[in-house]
C-alpha cells in the first residue's frame, strides 16, 4: 500500500473509526493498491458534530477578518504542495497529472474568493425613520455537512470548505469512499494554516453516514455534489428533517453547433470537454446536436478525437465497473443503428494491465430516443444527434430532465443569443465546450442538476452557508447628552 490506512479526522486528530467494515483505494491508473479506508458508524459522526459544536463557540465569534488570514496561509500551502496533492488527485482518481494540476489550480481560485470574504459579507444599515435604523448582518449557521462525489477528490471538497468555515461555520467533510486519500492531505494543510482543532473534520463512509448526517440533529445544513439519484434521496432525507440542504446532481450537457462555426476550434472544442478527466465531470459536453450541414466540423471532431490517446492524454475512468457501463452504452447505440466513427471500446495502456481506460468516442446518427442520447454516460463519449433548426436543437436540449449546463457554436450573436434566452440550463458556453463561471461567479445547474436554492460556490453560496440577522434599533438622539454634565 502506498498511503497508510486512512482514519476519520476529528478535533485535529487523525482517529480509527468504530466501523469494522474496510473498503480498498485502488488506482484506476495501474490497479496498484493505493489504500483502505475504514468506514463509519452514527457513533462516529456523533463524535465529530461535538467536537465540531465546541469549536464553533470560538471560531463563529471569531472576527471574519482573521478568520480569513487561515485561508491566505491555506491558498499558499495549496501552492507549495501543489505537486503533491496532484500527484495523490491523479493517483486515485485517475485523471491525467496536467488535470490534476489544474484540479488544485481550482483550489486555489477558490480559497483566493474565500480571502475576499470581509469585502463581500458586509451587512446593510439605513436609518428607516428618525432616530431609528433596521441592520442586518450574516451570521454562521452551526455545524455543516459536505458530502463530495470521486470525479474532482479535491475540487470539490474545496467547493464548499474555504467559504462555509471562513464565514464562521465548523464543518464535516464526508469524502468518496472511492477517492479518500486526498481529504487527509487537505486537513493537515488546513492544521497547517493554523485552523482551530474541531473546526474542520472528516468521516469516511457511503451510504450509512451519508443517511447519519441527514439525520443527525446537531446538523444545520448539508451541501451534496453526486449523481442525481443520490442526490434526490439526500435532499429529501436532509429537508425533511428541517436542515438547509443544496444537492448537485447529475448532467447530459448539450452542445448546439450551428453551420456556421468556426471548424477546429468548435472539433478542438467538442473533443476537450467530451474527453477531459475522461469525461467525469458534471460540465462534460455527452451531446452534440449539429444543425443543418455539419458534417465537415464532425470531421473535425473525429481527427481531434483521434489525437486523444489513453493513458497519454487521457485518463482512465475510475473503475471496471465504470469502463464497463461506458462500454455497454456505447454497443447498445450501434446496435440501434447509431454509427460508431471512433469507437474507444477494449482501450489498453502497455504497461497499464490494471487500469481501467476507455478511449475517446465519437457517435453520429443517434436518435433522441436512445440511451446515449438521454442519459449521463461519465466517461469521454459523445452522442450526435442531427437537426434542421435551432428550434428542433432547443427542443431535445430541453426535453432532458437535467439542465447543468448547454454551450452553442456559432458566429451569429443572435442565434447565441436566442439559445442563451431559451436553453433550460444553468450554464451557458458561447463558443466554450465546459462554461464553468470563474471566481467570483457561482456556479450551480438547473433543473434535475440541482435540487435547493442558490448556487454551491462564488457570492451565492454566502446565502447558503450563513442566515440574515435582521436588527432594528431605536435610540434616542437626544438622549444621554447632558449625561456626563
Ligand atoms: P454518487 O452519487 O454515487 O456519490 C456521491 C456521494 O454520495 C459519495 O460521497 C457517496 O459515498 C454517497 N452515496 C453514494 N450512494 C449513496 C446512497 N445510495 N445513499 C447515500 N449516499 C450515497 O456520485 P459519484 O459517482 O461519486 O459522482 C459522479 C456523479 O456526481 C455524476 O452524476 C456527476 O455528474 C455528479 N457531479 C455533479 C456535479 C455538479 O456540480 N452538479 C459535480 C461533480 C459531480
Amino acid at each position: 500500500m502506498k498511503y497508510p490506512s486512512l482514519k476519520n479526522y476529528i478535533n485535529g486528530q487523525f482517529v480509527a473509526s468504530n466501523s469494522a467494515r474496510t473498503i480498498k483505494v485502488v488506482s484506476p491508473v495501474d490497479g496498484a493498491l493505493l489504500s483502505e479506508v475504514t468506514m463509519s458508524s452514527a457513533e462516529d459522526l456523533n463524535d465529530a458534530v461535538e467536537a465540531a459544536r465546541i469549536a464553533f463557540h470560538k471560531w463563529s465569534k471569531t472576527p471574519i477578518k482573521e478568520r480569513v488570514q487561515v485561508f491566505f496561509r491555506y491558498k499558499f500551502l495549496l501552492e507549495k504542495n501543489l505537486q503533491e496533492l496532484a500527484t495523490i488527485c491523479s493517483e486515485e482518481n485517475g485523471k491525467t497529472m496536467s488535470e490534476a494540476i489544474a484540479e488544485i489550480e481550482k483550489c486555489i481560485e477558490l480559497t483566493e474568493f474565500a480571502t475576499s470574504l470581509p469585502q463581500i459579507v458586509t451587512g446593510e444599515v439605513l436609518e428607516v425613520s428618525k432616530g431609528i435604523e433596521c441592520r442586518t448582518e450574516h451570521v454562521p449557521l452551526g455545524v455543516v455537512a459536505s458530502i463530495v462525489p470521486f470525479n474532482f477528490p479535491s475540487m470539490v471538497p474545496n467547493w464548499t470548505i474555504p467559504n462555509a468555515i471562513a464565514l464562521g461555520n465548523c464543518m464535516i467533510l464526508k469524502p468518496s469512499e472511492k477517492v479518500p486519500v486526498s481529504s487527509g492531505r487537505i486537513a493537515e494543510l488546513l492544521k497547517e494554516a493554523g485552523l482551530p482543532d474541531g473546526v474542520f473534520n472528516i468521516v469516511h463512509g457511503d451510504i450509512e453516514i451519508v443517511e447519519a448526517i441527514c439525520d443527525h440533529p446537531g446538523i444545520e445544513a448539508v451541501s451534496f455534489v453526486g449523481s442525481t439519484k443520490v442526490a434526490k434521496l439526500v435532499y429529501q432525507r436532509a429537508t425533511n428533517n428541517y436542515k438547509r440542504c443544496l444537492a448537485l446532481g447529475g448532467a447530459k450537457n448539450h452542445l448546439m453547433v450551428m453551420p456556421d462555426a468556426i471548424a477546429t476550434m468548435t472539433a478542438q472544442n467538442v473533443v476537450a470537454s467530451m474527453s477531459g478527466c475522461a469525461g467525469q465531470r458534471c460540465m462534460a459536453a455527452s451531446a452534440m446536436v449539429g444543425v443543418g450541414p455539419i458534417d465537415h466540423i464532425i470531421d473535425k471532431i473525429c481527427d481531434e478525437a483521434r489525437k486523444v490517446v489513453p493513458g497519454e492524454n487521457l485518463g482512465a475512468v475510475i473503475n471496471k465497473e465504470s469502463k464497463d457501463r461506458i462500454e455497454k452504452y456505447i454497443t447498445e447505440a450501434e446496435q440501434q443503428g447509431a454509427k460508431i466513427l471512433v469507437d474507444g471500446r477494449g482501450a489498453k495502456v502497455d504497461g497499464k494491465g490494471g487500469g481501467t481506460y476507455v478511449g475517446p468516442t465519437v457517435i453520429d446518427h443517434v436518435t433522441p430516443d436512445m440511451a446515449v442520447a438521454k442519459e449521463e454516460i461519465f466517461g469521454p463519449v459523445i452522442s450526435i444527434m442531427r437537426t434542421n433548426t435551432v428550434d428542433e436543437a432547443l427542443a431535445i436540449e430541453n426535453a432532458n430532465p437535467y439542465g447543468n449546463a448547454a454551450s452553442v457554436f456559432t458566429q451569429n450573436g443572435g442565434v447565441a443569443r436566442y439559445i442563451i434566452e431559451r436553453a433550460s440550463a444553468g450554464m451557458i458556453g458561447v463558443n466554450v465546450g465546459v462554461p464553468v463561471p470563474r471566481e467570483p461567479f457561482s456556479f450551480g445547474g438547473w433543473n434535475e442538476s440541482r435540487f435547493g436554492v442558490g448556487d454551491i460556490t462564488g457570492k451565492s453560496s454566502i446565502e447558503f452557508w450563513t442566515k440574515l440577522k435582521k436588527s432594528t434599533i431605536k435610540w434616542n438622539p437626544e438622549a444621554g447628552v447632558n449625561w456626563m454634565s
